[in-house]
């Protein structure tokens, strides 16, 4: 069976019990899929998935130009070689997704337009009841589990986020979201503004460039970026030694990681000098006269917010090739054409693409409930950033921000699969975190440290997300290089978990 026609065999098959339910098919939910069939052989489990295929961001974006902001070496899993150019397109990803999925025979586990709605957990049987509108005939299903695998991302994939500005409704042309990008949108010799200067600002604007008659990045505020050749160099002599593309997976995954950790150092230990290098980078492309101070020249440390990759250039390229211009400014309102800047300036525009980010949704907007009671999550603590204190046989999967996602997805997936195994072997049916005494007194944070991280998504939902401590078992580190070796460590034997 090839994967639509597995896609099609699978939500015929809709209900029932399963040892786990993964909620999500995006790049966690089929890793996390793939590790279960690989480290808990004889483990029933059922993939939950709100849209037509799997994907998640991937399938989502549909914008010209989409593409990672990170190498595929480490975005990919550790398991399956990535074999192309390391930035890879939306088309690519999906269609590595698609052989993980086909070579592990995952087709049949996952079920399609299964929108999950809520989540109950009852201590009198131990059991999760799962509850999911079919998304094709409006249907609700409903499955029961004995764990719960949170593979839903950290936001609402059925719309992006949109500023309320003034006057936005006497704009003449197309207010477009990046998320909801239209079939049938012509940018062809138009005018279009991209509000924003993210990752997606940054891809989006080079796509259409040439088409377009010009694009302007309007921020508010610059970001940093890091540029280079969209090649990986020791990938590139390993292939012509004619070495094992596992083993250049692997041997170029710990480069990659090597190099990110000493260059996520430096943004702490030495934050001048690591700018220097990012601004340099960038003025080697748009030359000595370009005003970078003030449109690339961000005003936090490098590596506060996501620092997105451009493959050769291409962003600056446009810029230099006046296709594309940056205004930093701020909007004071729409106008009938265009936008009204707060310096007095306006944009004139036929189309204005809002890249101005996401809306953050934690739970996948699932009802959680424990023993009938509706469940807070903000009222928990997190266990490493996985798991919560008073939610029993659940785990969340919730990425790296400096780093690839996907590397969190196999550490997590390894100690996921290590518990459950741990479970079997001494007949726990439940596992419940709980704070130690030793934790008693220990300071409750917000999830994140906004100095040490702070995009505008997180700062808008910070107050939705579970607290954390002050000590590393009580929160997520980001720190991928230590948690490489924190996981397996991990003492399932531990009085932070409570087996029953
Ligand atoms: C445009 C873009 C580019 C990015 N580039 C990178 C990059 O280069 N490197 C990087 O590390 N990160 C990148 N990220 C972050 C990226 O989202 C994650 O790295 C990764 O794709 C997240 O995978 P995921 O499977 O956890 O979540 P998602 O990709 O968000 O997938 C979650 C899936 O769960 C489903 N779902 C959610 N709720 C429910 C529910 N209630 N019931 C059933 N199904 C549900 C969704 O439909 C979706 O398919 C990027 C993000 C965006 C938006």
């Amino acid at each position: 069976m090839n994967v639509q026609q597995e896609i099609r065999a699978a939500a015929a098959d809709s209900t029932g019990h399963f040892d786990v339910v993964i909620a999500g098919a995006g790049i966690s939910g089929v890793g996390a899929a793939y590790h279960l069939t690989k480290q808990c052989t004889g483990t029933s489990f059922v993939v939950l998935e709100t849209q037509k295929s799997f994907g998640g961001t991937w399938l989502t974006h549909r914008y010209p130009g989409i593409r990672s902001d990170s190498d595929l070496h480490t975005f990919g899993y550790r398991f399956k070689p990535w074999t192309s150019a390391p930035i890879a397109t939306a088309a690519e990803i999906l269609s590595y997704m698609g052989e993980v999925i086909e070579e592990n025979a995952l087709g049949p586990h996952i079920r399609y337009q299964h929108k999950i709605s809520s989540a109950r957990w009852s201590s009198e049987e131990n059991l999760w009841t799962i509850e999911a509108i079919r998304t094709d005939t409006g249907e609700a299903v409903r499955f029961t589990a004995n764990f719960f695998w949170m593979c839903q991302g950290y936001y609402r994939h059925s719309e992006g986020y949109t500023p309320e500005w003034k006057a936005m409704e006497t704009f003449k042309g197309r207010i477009v979201h990046p998320q909801q990008w239209p079939d049938d949108l012509d940018y062809k010799n138009k005018k279009v503004v991209v509000i924003g200067s993210g990752a997606t600002a940054a891809t989006l604007i080079p796509a259409i460039a040439r088409d377009s008659a010009h694009v302007t990045m309007l921020q508010r505020s610059p970001t940093y970026f890091r540029t280079g050749r969209n090649a990986i160099e020791i990938a590139e002599t390993l292939r012509a030694l004619q070495v094992d593309e596992t083993w250049i997976h692997e041997i170029t995954r710990r480069k990659i990681l090597f190099d990110q950790d000493a260059f996520t150092r430096k943004t702490f230990e030495e934050p001048e000098a690591a700018k220097k290098d990012l601004l340099s980078a960038v003025e080697a492309y748009l030359g000595p006269d370009y005003d970078i101070a003030t449109h690339f020249t961000p005003k936090y440390r490098p590596w506060r917010q996501r620092i997105a990759f451009i493959p050769d250039g291409d962003l600056f390229q446009g810029i230099k090739a006046g296709k594309a211009s940056v205004v930093t400014d701020e909007i004071e309102r729409f106008t009938e054409t265009g936008i009204l800047l707060k310096s007095g300036k306006t944009l004139e525009a036929d189309i204005i693409i809002t890249a101005t980010g996401f809306n953050l949704s934690a739970n996948g907007d699932i009802d959680f409930s424990i023993d009938g009671k509706p469940l807070d999550f903000s009222q928990t603590v997190t266990y490493r950033g996985m798991m919560f204190t008073g939610v029993p046989n659940l785990v969340w999967v919730f990425g790296y921000f400096r780093a690839s996602w996907t590397l969190r997805v196999d550490l997590v997936a390894d100690f996921v699969c290590r518990l459950l195994n741990h479970m079997k072997d001494i007949g726990a049916r439940k596992v419940t975190p709980a704070l130690r005494p030793e934790d008693h007194n220990m300071p409750l944070l917000p999830w994140i440290d906004p100095e040490n991280f702070n995009p505008g998504y997180m700062m808008r939902g910070m107050h939705l997300l579970p607290k954390r401590g002050d000590k590393p078992e009580w929160q997520h580190n980001q720190d991928y290089w230590a948690e490489k070796d924190e996981f397996p460590a991990i003492d399932l034997g531990d009085h932070a978990f409570v087996y029953e």
